[in-house]
């Protein structure tokens, strides 16, 4: 297979958004069933309506895994391109179509760090290298090589549509887990399950031994990685009593990778997938004021112009990675596929494939 561009990234880029559209209709209409074009929610409206399946990371990480055609375009973030090629057969090709497409959640637990903290827990006595003390698990949003780390050592992925039952599979092997990288949404599942808040301690991996004592290790249930989601970070508590204020009425719904303060204010918390469908079900006239990133909130107004749905903080909570697949780059990657070329193929080294596969099927037998 060539893996070489004859059509060059350059001569896309300098055109209007709307002039690609043809262009990716006519290229998808000649691959037909040999491709598949994923969309994440975030993704922004000019490249998502032209997805054949839309979902958060765990529903697009399912079609993934089930895709029947030769290439799997991921309009997406790196690590979710890296989990459909672990999850794809071998002679199934994943594209991302703008590389720089990463997320810096993901960026915030690297592998090399991760080693060097299990290795510190090994020596504390809180676990085995294999994982008998400790269950390692971690969020879909983490590199390839994390999710290997995990399935090594008994551990699974998990996605927000199914972390609480992750947690529980997890306490099912051992008293403490180990939850990687975001600490919002490891900190919000383990307190909905009714660990408090003293019984988790934030492992933060530019201090000597996380920052903790070995005794405040030794009596956590859950460790925490000191990692965020930029984008959900920026919802605040004040975000929360100022539309309640201004709007009489409004539910809050946010996601869980928004801080504690905020998630125990809201109404609800849930997924993507559970927020369009707390919208979906609500009566006409509801009011929603959403904590996610910006695209969703704005579609969903879209999708639904006979109820009320704001942005819980209308400061830019755009999530700027994902905005990087633009029409300009799929219809590049598209039309290159016409031509045989396979460009920016996302492809996990076979070592790292072998486990993180372990992992992400465990994930997906962990129904949410
Ligand atoms: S919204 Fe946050 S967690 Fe999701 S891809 Fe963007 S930076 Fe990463």
């Amino acid at each position: 297979m060539n893996t070489t561009s004859t059509c060059s990234l350059d001569n896309y880029l300098v055109l209007p958004d709307h002039s690609c559209d043809a262009r990716i209709r006519e290229a998808r209409e000649i691959l037909g069933d040999q491709c598949v074009v994923l969309g994440h929610h975030y993704q922004r409206d000019e490249v998502i309506q032209f997805s054949d399946y839309q979902g958060d990371s765990w529903r697009l990480s399912e079609l993934a895994s089930q895709a029947r055609g030769q290439y799997i375009v991921f309009c997406g973030v790196h690590f979710m391109a890296e989990s459909a090629d672990i999850l794809a057969r071998p002679d199934q090709s994943v594209v991302l179509p703008d590389l720089n497409a990463g997320c810096s959640m993901a960026d915030m637990a690297e592998i090399s760090q991760v080693e060097d903290a299990w290795e510190q827990f090994v020596r504390m006595g809180l676990t085995s290298d294999e994982g008998d003390g400790i269950t390692p698990l971690t969020y879909m949003n983490s590199a390839a090589a994390v999710k290997a780390f995990v399935g090594e050592r008994g551990g699974a992925v998990c996605t927000s549509s199914n972390a609480r039952a992750a947690f529980e599979w997890a306490f099912a092997r051992n008293r403490k887990l180990f939850f990687l990288p975001d600490q919002h949404l490891g900190r919000n599942t383990g307190y909905g399950m009714g660990i408090p808040l003293d019984e988790m301690a934030v492992w933060d991996p530019y201090l000597p031994q996380g920052g903790q004592t070995a005794e405040a290790l030794r009596a956590a249930r859950v460790i925490l990685w000191k990692g965020h989601c930029s984008v959900h970070m920026r919802f605040l508590p004040e975000d929360v009593d100022r539309m309640r204020q201004r709007y009489p009425g409004i539910q809050v719904i946010v996601h869980p990778e928004c801080r504690w303060e905020v998630c125990q204010k809201a109404n609800d918390t849930g997924s993507t997938d559970k927020l369009r469908r707390l919208v979906a079900e609500a009566p006409a006239g509801a009011k929603f004021a959403i904590g996610t990133e910006i695209h969703l909130v704005n579609r969903l107004a879209r999708q639904h112009p006979d109820k009320t749905i704001l942005t819980l903080n209308d400061c830019g909570c755009l999530c700027t990675t994902m905005y990087r697949i633009s029409p300009q780059h799929l219809a590049w990657a598209l039309e290159n596929l016409v031509e045989g070329n396979v460009v920016n193929p996302i492809k996990v080294r076979p070592a790292v494939k072998r486990w993180a596969r372990v992992a992400l099927d465990r994930m997906l037998q962990i129904k949410g």
